[in-house]
C-alpha cells in the first residue's frame, strides 16, 4: 500500500468545546492538506450543551472529510473515545483531544513508526504547558502508582493521544466494557508497541473539562479495571492487626496498661479499616453490577458526515 491509499482516521472527544473547535478543525485541516494519506476527522460530541455540534456541522459543508457522531447526553471522555473508534474506516486510527493539547505534528512521527512495523505508538508527554501544578503532580504519582499495581503493562505519562493498526482497532471494537479505561484495554490488547515524546500544549480555548471529581472516576476505572491490588490491601491490613491484636493481648496480661484509652484508639482504627476494605469490595462489586445490567455503553441520537458505504453505525 502507497501513502496515498492508506486511510488515517483520527478520533476527536468534544465536550463543550465552542471557543477552540473552529480553530482546531482549520488546524487539522491544513495539516492534512499537507499529508500524503487521506484522512477521515471523526468528531464524538459527548452531550455538549454550548454550540459545538452546531459549528463541526457547519465546517462539513467546507471540508468532505469531517464525521460527526452526535450522544444523546454526556457519558464521558472514556466513552466518546470508545465510540469514534467504532465507527473509524481508517488503516489506522489516532486519538487526540479537541483542543489542540496534543500538536498534530507528532501524527507524522507516529505514522513513521506505524510503518516501521509497530501497531501502537502512544504519545509520551515530557512535559505539560499550561497545566496546574497539583494536575501535574497528582497525574505523576497516579501513573507511577498504577504501573505498580497493574498487571497489564500501562506506559507512565501517556494520555489517550496515540495511533493504532486497524488490526489493534478491531479488537478494541470487540471489547465491551462500561466505565472503560482505553488506554489500559490497547496494553491489554498487545501487538508492538511504541512510544514517541512531545510537549503538550496548551489548551486553544476554554477550560479543562476533566474536573477533579472526573479525573478521581478516571483513575478508579484504572485501577479496578486493570487491578485487584486494593484488594490485597485488605488482606495485609486484616493480617497485620490480627497479630498486632495478639500481641496486644500478651503484654496487657503480663503489664497494667490503660486499656481504656486504648480501646477507643483501636475502635475507631478497626471501624475506619472495615469500612474502607468493605467500599473498595464494593467498589469492584459495583462494576460487576454495571457490567451485569448488559446495557448499551452509549446512546448515539445522531450522526452526519459518513457515506453511505461506510460505516455510520458500531461493528
Ligand atoms: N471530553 C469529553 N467528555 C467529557 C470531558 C471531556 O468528550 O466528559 C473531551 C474534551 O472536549 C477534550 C478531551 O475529552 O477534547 C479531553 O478533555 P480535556 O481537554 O478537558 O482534559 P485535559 O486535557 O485537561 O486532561
Ligand atoms: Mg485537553
Amino acid at each position: 500500500m502507497t501513502n496515498k491509499d492508506e486511510l488515517i482516521s483520527i478520533v476527536l472527544p468534544v465536550f463543550n468545546e465552542e471557543d477552540g473547535i473552529t480553530s482546531t478543525i482549520d488546524t487539522l485541516e491544513k495539516f492534512i492538506s499537507n499529508q500524503p494519506q487521506n484522512f477521515e476527522l471523526i468528531f464524538v460530541d459527548d452531550g455538549s450543551k454550548d454550540k459545538s455540534a452546531d459549528l463541526i456541522q457547519q465546517q462539513q459543508a467546507q471540508y468532505s472529510n469531517i464525521k460527526l457522531v452526535q450522544f444523546s447526553r454526556n457519558f464521558g471522555h472514556q466513552l466518546a473515545i470508545t465510540a469514534g473508534i467504532r465507527y473509524t474506516n481508517g488503516d489506522a486510527v489516532v486519538v487526540m483531544d479537541a483542543d489542540l493539547q496534543d500538536p498534530p505534528e507528532v501524527i507524522v512521527d507516529m505514522i513513521k513508526k506505524w510503518h516501521d512495523g509497530y501497531d501502537v505508538v502512544y504519545g509520551k508527554r515530557i512535559s505539560r504547558d499550561g497545566e496546574s501544578l497539583f494536575k501535574k503532580i497528582t497525574a505523576a504519582a497516579f501513573y507511577r502508582t498504577l504501573k505498580h499495581i497493574t498487571s497489564v503493562h500501562i506506559p507512565v505519562d501517556t494520555g489517550d493521544f496515540r495511533l493504532m493498526d486497524v488490526k489493534v482497532v478491531n479488537q478494541l471494537k470487540r471489547m465491551n466494557e462500561p466505565d472503560p479505561f482505553v488506554r489500559g484495554m490497547v496494553s491489554w490488547v498487545g501487538f508492538k508497541q511504541t512510544d514517541v515524546t512531545y510537549e503538550r500544549q496548551e489548551r486553544v480555548a476554554g477550560t479543562t473539562k476533566y474536573p477533579l471529581r472526573k479525573m478521581i472516576r478516571l483513575a478508579m476505572d484504572g485501577i479496578t479495571s486493570f487491578s485487584s491490588f486494593p484488594l490485597q490491601i485488605a488482606n495485609w491490613v486484616g493480617s497485620f492487626s490480627i497479630i498486632f491484636g495478639i500481641g496486644y493481648l500478651i503484654t496487657s496480661l503480663l503489664t497494667t496498661m490503660n486499656t481504656i484509652r486504648f480501646a477507643v484508639f483501636a475502635v475507631f482504627l478497626m471501624v475506619g479499616i472495615t469500612l474502607l476494605a468493605v467500599g473498595t469490595i464494593g467498589s469492584y462489586l459495583y462494576r460487576i453490577f454495571d457490567a451485569s445490567r448488559r446495557r448499551p455503553l452509549y446512546i448515539v441520537a445522531n450522526t452526519s458526515g459518513f457515506r453511505s458505504q461506510e460505516t455510520d453505525h458500531p461493528k
